[in-house]
């Protein structure tokens, strides 16, 4: 007989970890005790040596499925000290914010069959959760993770609630956000005029109906409030869309079950297990060929955004109404996503019919999480669901804040190898939303005790997130690291991944400011982290008029084919294009993918303006979908040590395909099939000098699943090392942990004095 001691560290409190590891050691036949410790637990046994090893061994096998186990650490051979049972012992150390916060977790099937079981207390109950499931991280305002840090603290338990939270057998047993009808939140039925008009059940009645009836249900969900209507009828989609002012952006859906998203979209297997995780992201997925004319209401192109019911209330929603729901955050215009319900009533008026609301406050807004399956997840937003599960970044050693981008901004705090990315933000240049991100900083801080050494930006100047950056360093007297966009891209895929050393970066995306000033994004570097060099791009394109050209994309076709040297059709605009292009006045220069991408789509007469950020491309790869095969032309030269692609001979095709009256979707795909091509070139001739054989894709071009599905592929084939995003968006809110990584790299260089320390 002897003793031994066990850490773990992870996320191992409020996932169930401790009534867990009681059944485990009962089932051993072991004595001890366990405690929270200052970065997870600390079990210690009396028991045989061996029959404690398999107990060792069975954890990570058997731990709850939200466990995170980061460490796992057990010392044998100390002297027995007697233990008698199992105890579970409250550390007095708890105080000190180490641990984790999980996410927050979908309704647990234990909890869905209680919630449709007559005669359980908890029939119908709209909050019901447990230690497998619930809010979390919306619920949080301070560590340790405690009922009296959240905002369940205005709910005294009762004490059958009480009697289940103190049993360690139970599955209740600390489950902070614990309630049930007798003692927790309860719904409430507002009318447009903001009255209340219902509680409880009868509120679900009014909402059902509302619905029912085509009206627009404004439901509070659990980091924000959702706008709701019926999905299969185009005029309630319509209206919405009109009040909500968003014109032609796709919604997301929310459906009943797996089965009813089948019957409207194509569900692959790896699809169907993202759909059904405890994340519950919205997954786009392919309508089903037949039905795309009629999902036109809901996106203009060929994939839906899709996601299952995640609290009991949607359950309890979908008990009386119709299969699908159009399921969009309520904001307006760029602001964050509304969470209170006083603010809900204010702001909403005249786009809610009704409103479900419950008076549990979120502490946290956080959107829903939207992602393609693809050979693994490929994030556009990481929100609901993941955040706050910190990155790990092995061999992180410092406490960074990094700011991120401004349009799609996030930012990372670091500490030691954990990353913190923070949820979906938006455009910056909102003030609201500005004022979120100043406030995510500080929660941030708080809640996992990070005082940052540094702090890392983006070089623009101009950007909201820089200006953070600099009045944060300022105020607390602490390093400025400005990092160029693209090679924090690279960063962040590579960090995403765990890499080290020298890779090649294609990195394609719509903006970002060079080093030699002008806009880049269409970009092949080459380095690490310590630094990066430009080694391939695409020959820059005159923006008319700047910034008017990304929305006004009939600009950017109109300088590609007077570049090119092709015909354009007569027109007072082309007159004032042709103008300003000579002129070369306000034609910033832009070598962007995404602004390329752009470009053919207007050539390809798809669209003249782009809606919403990114449409051209969008539509490009939706008309492209089906189509496999061929190439356009196209030229790469070496200049100045740069492998340029040069599109005019692809643009001049492209516009002989237009008149020739090719069918657009082969255009579209060839185009792309070219880009593709050229990237293999590029990346091949990069090879040849540097001898780097991995390749790492970043940027909001990869979004393009056309792309995604088939550069790897042919770039594997070539003999690369093909890796992409995994745990992070390839877009800008990615690319704060590119930023951290690189201040992580370069910490002596950066930071002044930093070589004394420690190292
Ligand atoms: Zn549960
Ligand atoms: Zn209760
Ligand atoms: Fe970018």
């Amino acid at each position: 007989m002897e003793r031994a001691r066990i850490r773990i560290n992870g996320i191992v409190q409020g996932v169930g970890f401790r009534p867990f590891i009681h059944r485990l050691v009962s089932e051993h036949r072991l004595n001890g005790m366990i405690r929270n410790n200052s970065s997870g637990v600390e079990i210690e046994l009396d028991g045989e040596r061996s029959e404690i090893e398999r107990f060792v061994e069975e954890i990570p096998l058997k731990a709850p499925g939200h466990a995170l186990i980061k460490e796992l650490k057990t010392e044998y051979g100390l002297p027995c000290a007697g233990y008698t049972g199992f105890t579970i012992t409250e550390s007095e150390r708890e105080a000190e914010r180490n641990t984790l916060i999980s996410p927050d977790l979908c309704i647990c099937d234990d909890c869905l069959r209680e919630l449709f079981t007559r005669g359980d207390r908890r029939w119908h109950y709209p909050f019901i959760n447990c230690t497998n499931c619930g809010p979390r991280f919306t619920i949080v305002r301070d560590v340790p993770y405690d009922r009296k840090n959240t905002s369940m603290v205005k709910f005294p338990m009762c004490p059958d609630c009480e009697r289940e939270y103190r049993d360690i057998l139970d599955r209740r047993y600390h489950a902070q956000p614990d309630a049930c009808p007798v003692c927790g939140p309860r719904v409430l039925f507002y009318n447009a005029e903001g009255e209340l008009q219902a509680e409880k059940e009868e509120a679900f009645r009014c909402v059902q109906e509302l619905l029912a009836g085509g009206g627009i249900a404004a439901i509070k969900g659990l980091g924000g409030i959702h706008l709701a209507c019926r999905a299969d009828d185009p005029q309630c989609a319509l209206r919405l869309r009109k009040r909500k002012q968003r014109d032609e952006k796709p919604f997301a859906v929310m459906c009943r079950d797996v089965e009813t998203v089948k019957r409207y979209c194509e569900v692959t297997a790896e699809e169907e297990a993202v759909l059904t995780s405890a994340q519950r992201p919205i997954v786009l997925l392919r309508k089903k060929k037949e039905l795309e004319e009629r999902l036109q209401h809901l996106s203009d192109n060929k994939m839906l955004g899709v996601m299952l019911p995640y609290t009991p209330l949607h359950y309890l929603l979908f008990e009386h109404t119709d299969d699908m729901l159009v399921m969009t955050s309520a904001n307006l215009s760029e602001t964050p996503i509304i969470s209170g319900n006083q603010e809900a009533l204010e702001k909403l008026k005249g786009i809610a019919d009704g409103y479900l609301l419950h008076d549990r406050e979120i502490v946290t807004k956080c959107d829903d999480s939207l992602c393609a399956v693809e050979g693994g997840i490929s994030f556009y937003r990481r929100s609901r669901g993941y955040v706050p599960y910190p990155i790990t970044c092995s061999g992180f050693a410092h406490s960074v804040l990094a700011c991120g981008a401004e349009q799609k901004a996030t930012v990372c705090l670091t500490k030691g190898e954990n990353a913190f990315l923070c949820q979906h933000i938006g455009d910056l240049k909102n003030a609201e939303t500005y004022q979120h991100y100043l406030a995510q900083i500080r929660h941030f801080e708080r809640m996992f005790d990070i005082k940052p050494e540094a702090v890392v930006c983006d070089m623009h100047p101009d950007y909201l997130s820089t200006e953070a950056a600099e009045m944060f360093s300022e105020e607390n007297s602490l390093p400025l690291i400005r990092v160029q966009h693209h090679h924090a891209h690279m960063a962040a895929c590579m960090a995403d991944n765990g890499l080290t050393g020298e890779v090649i970066g294609l990195i394609w995306d719509g903006t970002g400011l060079g080093e030699d000033g002008t806009i880049w994004g269409g970009e092949c570097l080459t380095g690490g982290y310590e630094g990066f060099r430009r080694a391939g791009s695409i020959r820059p394109i005159p923006l008319i008029g700047g910034d008017r050209a990304i929305t006004e994309i009939e600009r950017i076709a109109f300088a590609l084919l007077r570049e090119a040297g092709c015909e354009v059709q007569n027109s007072p605009q082309a007159e004032q294009y042709e103008k300003l292009l000579a002129g070369r006045t306000a034609c910033p220069l832009s070598s962007g993918m995404g602004r390329l991408f752009d470009g053919a789509a207007a050539i390809l007469g798809i669209r003249k303006t782009a809606g919403y950020e990114g449409q051209g491309a969008v539509l490009l790869e939706a008309a492209a979908y089906d189509n496999e095969e061929g190439l356009l032309p196209y030229d790469m030269k070496e200049e100045n040590g740069l492998f340029l692609f040069d599109w005019r001979e692809t643009v001049r095709a492209l516009a002989g395909a237009v008149k020739n009256g090719t069918e657009t979707g082969l255009s579209a795909a060839r185009f792309m099939n070219t880009l593709i091509d050229m990237a293999v070139h590029q990346c091949k001739a990069v090879r040849e000098q540097t001898d780097l054989k991995r390749v790492v894709l970043s940027g909001g071009c990869f979004q393009n699943l056309y792309l995604l599905r088939r550069l790897p592929e042919k770039l594997e084939k070539a003999g690369f090392e093909v890796y992409r995003h995994r745990q992070t968006a390839c877009n800008d809110e990615g690319l704060a942990l590119g930023q951290a990584a690189i201040a992580e790299a370069g910490w002596r260089k950066y930071v002044p004095g930093s070589a004394l320390k420690t190292d």
